[in-house]
This record gives structure tokens, sequence and C-alpha cells, in this order.
């Protein structure tokens, strides 16, 4: 399905100006992330902050933690090509030369700069320089008046008032180029934050889910927390908090964006499909290969590495370009038509070759390159697809095979009740005399003969 053929409609919030870079409004959601250099070291971190902004980042933040760094920062913005955020701790003097370097955003802490005076001095220099400033409310660092008049917890209420007393002290100074973030590493409590602050204001709000931790586990938090609000309309700048290489959490936040139909493809959509019991190749690893063949070649095309020509083309017939396997073969098609035919071992280089073709002169081109060859491929993939049949049969999968030894157990169980009889949905598979442990055991057995046949698990008790 097109992505672009639905859409969630997004809250509508003011819009600023980070640098050149608009954000809130109708202005496409951005990708931020941040460099883990000593900015003090101006070199590597603008070598880190280019790294960043090749893999999709927008806006970088760097911290500005000690007078090295504001230094670092004069030297940093005039050669970024993105703007940059300078991400104040605890000394609000740090942000005042932050400022005067140049920077293009602020990010403040309420929980570690907690003087009004200091807090208004800063809103005060921003606002003479037309520099919008990010209130930075993090759950682990809460002002301890909040801690304790929410019961020594962290609620999404407290971090909402957080940002709000913030936004008072900012108004104080008739300063409002504001977005907020209210993070926290848990992604209920997050999510929670982020819908109430959303119902409060209208300023942009930058979503994360902090420390998330290393990948893959980090990046399923930040996922269901990032795109769960991106689905409901909230958000309008977003970053991964990775325990990994900045260069990822640019990656997938682009990816994510990209996913949700928010930002135009910029890189190949890979899709590949499970494999099953009728592949003729290792789909795992050949869509890998695709993978990093393709790496950061920038085709915004979709394309599809599938396991055998008997459906292949059929069920990735909306990819611009794919490949599927049949009797040693690759067997090339675009938008499901059949248009070459390769040795397997050049499944991957073809279609790289062909991605390539295919982003530089367009389908229609590709089309007809394929005129010649067009006829031959598709009487080969038929060849390949009968054969295909043949060999394996209609079930490949073995699934009618499953399916009588369900109705077999199902008859079974439908007897007097026996001991061991587990549920699963509507279908209850007999096990004969086990425990209710061996239960589990001998269920996850008999499932591994469903759908692709491959193993399910179960979970751990
Ligand atoms: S039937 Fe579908 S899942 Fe199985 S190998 Fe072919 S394309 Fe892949």
């Amino acid at each position: 399905m097109d992505a672009g053929a639905v859409t969630f409609p997004r809250k509508k919030t003011r819009q600023i100006m980070v640098g050149n870079v608009p954000v809130g409004g109708d202005a496409p959601i951005t990708v931020q992330s941040m460099t883990i250099t000593k900015t003090a070291d101006h070199e590597a971190t603008l070598q880190q902050i280019y790294a960043l902004a090749a893999a999709g980042a927008d806006i970088v933040r760097c911290t500005c933690n000690e007078p090295a760094a504001a230094e670092g920062l004069a030297r940093i913005v005039p050669r970024s090509p993105v703007p940059i955020v300078a991400d104040i701790h605890h000394q609000y003097r740090r942000a005042l030369e932050a400022l005067e370097a140049g920077v293009h955003c602020l990010r403040l802490n309420p929980g570690n700069i907690r003087k009004p005076e200091h807090i208004k001095a800063v809103a005060q220099e921003a606002k003479d320089r037309n520099v919008p400033i990010r209130i930075g409310v993090n759950g682990g660092s809460l002002h301890p008046d909040l801690y304790k008049k929410y019961g020594g917890r962290v609620t999404p209420e407290a971090m909402v008032e957080s940002a709000l007393t913030e936004i008072r002290y900012f108004e104080e100074v008739d300063f409002d180029l504001i977005k907020i973030s209210v993070k926290a590493s848990s992604v209920p409590l997050m999510i929670e934050a982020y819908r109430q602050l959303s119902e409060q204001v209208d300023y942009p709000l930058h979503l994360g889910v902090t420390e998330a931790g290393p990948p893959p586990a980090g990046i399923v938090k930040a996922t269901a927390g990032i795109a769960t609000l991106l689905a409901e309309g909230i958000g309008d700048t977003i970053r991964y908090s990775l325990t990994s290489d900045p260069v990822d959490e640019a990656k997938l936040g682009r990816q994510l964006l990209e996913a949700f139909g928010l930002r135009e493809r910029k890189n190949v959509d890979l899709i590949a499909c499970p494999s099953c019991g009728r592949a003729e190749i290792d789909v795992f690893k050949v869509a890998q290969d695709a993978m990093h063949a393709f790496a950061d070649k920038k085709i915004p095309l979709q394309v599809a590495v599938m396991g055998c020509v008997v459906n292949g083309p059929g069920e990735a017939r909306d990819a611009d370009i794919g490949i599927a396997a049949g009797n040693k073969r690759g067997h090339l098609f675009v938008k499901g038509n059949n248009v070459a035919v390769v040795p397997e071992a050049e499944m991957v280089s073809t279609l790289v070759e062909w991605a390539e073709f295919i982003n530089e002169h367009g389908i229609d081109a590709a089309v007809k390159r394929a005129e010649a060859s067009a006829p031959a491929a598709r009487k080969a993939a038929e060849e390949d697809r009968l054969r295909n049949l043949n060999d394996l049969g209609e079930d490949a999968n073995n699934s009618e095979q499953t399916v009588a030894l369900i109705r077999k157990d199902r008859a079974k169980a439908s007897g007097p009740r026996q001991r061991g009889a587990v549920g699963f949905g509507r279908v209850s598979l007999g096990m004969g005399r086990v425990g209710s442990r061996e239960m589990v055991g001998h269920a996850a057995v008999r499932l591994v003969r469903f759908g692709c046949g491959r193993p399910l698990r179960l979970p751990d008790r």
C-alpha cells in the first residue's frame, strides 16, 4: 500500500526556526541526534556532525558542559552543515556563552538550572538573539520539590508541571521561541506525559525515550514511544537516545519517519519474504547481503528479496524492483513483471545495478530496457515455478498434514476430558498424560508445524 494513502492528522503547533530548519506547524518532522565527542575537540565533533547529517539528522546537539566546550561551539557552528543545539547542564553561564558562540538553539533542563533569575537571564539573551530554547524535562532529574509534591514519584503530571513552570519564567520575559520535551526511560510514562502536555500547549514537541539503552532493546523502546505518539499526531521533531553510535540514531530516526510516510524516502526500503518450506535460497542471508550492498546508496525505491519464484513476484508486486530465487537462478522483476534471469550468485549485484538504473532513468526506461530479455525471463520463471511446484507440491509447508493432526487431536480431546489438554485459541491439542509444565513444551513442538514451518516460540513462564 502506498504510505502516502494513509495519513495521521497532526496536532497543529506553532512553528519556530532552529537555524534554517523549521520545527512545528506544517514543517516536516525533523530528526535529531547528539554528538558524543568532546565539544572542545571541534575537529572530531565536526567530523561526527557531518556523519550525522549524512545519515539523516536535520539538527545536531552538542554538549556545552565546560568553558572549552563553548569555545569549541564557536569553531563548530560556522562550519556545521546543520543547525547546532547546545545542551546546557548545570551552569547558566554556559548557555550565555553558547549563545555568544552562535548556536541555533539551546536545551535547558529545568531540573538542573533552577534559579528563576538565571532562567530568565538566558531567555532574555536568547530572545535578543532570536534563538529558540528547548525545555528538556527529564523524568530522571525532576526538581526535588516536584518529587515531593507528587509523593516521591515521577508522574506524567509532575513532568508536565515542570515544563509549564519553565514556560511561565520564559513568558515573564516575553519569550516564546520554545519547544519542549518530557522524556523518560519508561515508555508508558513518556507517552502519557507527552499526551498531557500536548493537550495544554501548542509549542512544538521534541519526542524521545531517554536512556533507551543499547540495541536492539533500546530501539524497540524508543520506537514504541515515538511511534505511538506520531500515530496520534503528536510530535514535531524526534531523537532516538541509544547507547550506540549516534549515526545509528540518525538513521533510525529517518527510517521511522520514512516508514510513517512523514518524510520522503531517501534510501532503499528493503522488504523480504519471511521464507518458508518453498524457499530456494537462504532468504535471510541474501536479504542481509542486499542490505549491505545498498548500504548508504541514496536510492529511494522499494526493493524485494523473495525466496521463491512461485509466489515471490506476485507477493512483492508493489515493490519497484525485486528478485526471487528459483532453480539456482535469480528471477528479476520490475513491478511484478519478470524482466531478466541471472545466476544465483549474481542476484544481489543485479538487484543493485537495476535499482541504480531505475533510480536514474525511471521505471518506464527499465521496462524498455527489458524488452529484449523479458520474454525469456517470463519463460524461465514459469519453468522454475512449475519445477518448484512439481518438486514440493502445492503444500510445501505441510500445512494440510498439520491441519489433519489438529483435527485428529481435536477429535480425541472432544472425547472424555483428558488431563493435559491445552487450548490455543480455538484449537485444542491432545497431549496425553503430561504435567502442566511439559504441556507448553509439547505444544511448542507441535506448533512448529504451523505456518511457514518455522519454529514458533512460546513465552517463558
Ligand atoms: S512462498 Fe512466499 S514466503 Fe515462501 S519462499 Fe516463496 S515468497 Fe517466500
